[in-house]
């Protein structure tokens, strides 16, 4: 056998984990309702018209060419614009990074950040990328405490316990992938005074920033004076194009802290030449054109939000907080006694209820005994997988 890499093989990803044994039951000819992926081009949302036609105009026009590593100034520019109105940042093009989604700029950030054995805190419960690449980095991912009963806030005090002089940098997720968390302008504020404490800097994942229900999103970038925030966005949720690969991250970084951490995220873009050309061209579309396509979409999810916080509190065993903003519920089993762990429970309810979630325990600490639900699918559709779950729980409990 030709052995691969521990640091490959030790990837672990919950998300997909779980499509295996729901595939086998698949195969038999059952029909599972898929609550676990947060792919909204699954469901009926779609980018709008205006960037599908610039990425095919881009595309006739011959914009086929490998561009600027550190992507066109055209989207560049666009992002600073963008930027301003939403959070009143004031940076300029040269701050600005575009990358192949989030995703990539998380490798970027982490590669650049992490020596061997240093650590990054990251929220617990998380999306799987963020311990999963701070491993692959060989660093070590702390997860602070996020607290389900004020709606998973995160804890200001248990952060402070992890951080040690190891620690390089603070991630937050916000709002939060798998809780739905909105993170409160107050508690950002003691984030960053932390992080100002020890020198870090915090990265701010916003990735669903203007999918909130109740509230508005803030951005670390917005509050901060000195301490350097790495902000990261793109054009995968609120822009409803996950498959086109397509993100951007930019420093607010006053005093230039971060100049040997740019050098080297520039170098890493570097080597691996640049994102996807003719999609920078749709993207300039997306965050210079017409939001109002959000408004439709956003009123649909709020009403599959509010029947699904509903049901799933209705139904014996389980209880849930609101999300406040993305597409996810974060319930907690109530009914311990008949389930090995959340892995288990989930497991058992597809084979039986034939409704695929994922289990809590693989967004990491805090997510023990929960699980996570996507709502993004239509309510018929969310009514079909709460009654089976409701039915499920019931026979279970009963006997
Ligand atoms: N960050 C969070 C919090 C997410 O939930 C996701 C996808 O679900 C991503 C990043 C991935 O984003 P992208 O498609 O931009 O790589």
């Amino acid at each position: 056998m030709i052995r691969a890499s521990q640091r490959a093989m030790g990837i672990e990803y919950a998300i997909r984990d779980v499509v295996l044994p729901a595939r086998e039951l698949e195969k038999r000819g059952i029909n599972v309702i898929r609550l676990n992926i947060g792919d909204p081009g699954k469901f009926d949302f779609q980018p709008p018209e205006h960037m599908k036609e610039a990425y095919c105009r881009a595309i006739r026009e011959g914009h086929n060419y490998y561009g600027p590593s550190e992507g066109l100034p055209e989207m560049r520019k666009a992002v600073v614009e963008r930027e301003k109105r939403k959070n009143g940042v004031d940076i300029g093009v040269e701050d600005v990074r575009i990358t192949a989604a989030v995703t990539e700029a998380l490798q970027l950030i982490f590669g650049a950040l992490l020596n061997p054995g240093d650590n990054i805190l990251v929220p617990g419960p998380s999306y799987p990328p963020y311990t999963g690449l701070v491993k692959f980095y060989a660093g070590e991912p702390r997860e602070y405490r996020t607290v389900e009963e004020e709606g998973w806030q995160p804890e200001v005090d248990d952060m402070r316990k992890l951080i040690d002089d190891r620690t390089r940098a603070i991630a937050v997720i916000n709002p939060n992938n798998p809780t739905g968390a909105l993170y409160e302008k107050k508690t950002l504020k003691a984030i960053l005074d932390l992080a100002g404490e020890h020198d870090l800097p915090v990265i701010s994942d916003e990735i669903y920033d203007l999918m909130t229900y109740e509230g508005k999103h803030v951005s670390p970038g917005s509050l901060t004076s000195d301490v350097p925030v790495i902000v990261m966005n793109g054009m995968s949720k609120v822009y409803f194009a996950t498959g086109w690969r397509l993100g951007y991250f930019y420093y607010v970084d006053r005093e230039d802290r971060l100049a040997q951490v740019r050098e080297a995220i520039d170098k890493m873009a570097r080597i691996r030449l640049c994102p996807n050309t003719p999609a920078q061209f749709a993207a300039v579309a997306g965050l210079t054109g017409p939001m109002d396509y959000l408004r439709e979409y956003m009123a649909r999810l709020k009403e599959r939000r509010d029947y699904i916080y509903r049901r799933l509190n209705e139904i014996p065993g389980i209880s849930t907080t609101k999300p406040r903003g993305a597409f996810y519920i974060f319930p907690r089993i109530e009914e311990r006694s008949l389930w090995k762990d959340d892995r288990d429970f989930v497991l058992d309810v597809l084979n039986e209820a034939h409704v695929l979630f994922v289990h809590g325990s693989g967004f990491g600490r805090g997510g023990e005994w929960h699980f996570r639900a996507v709502f993004l699918p239509p309510v018929e559709v969310l009514e079909k997988a709460m009654e089976s779950l409701e039915a499920f729980m019931k026979k279970k409990l009963s006997g």
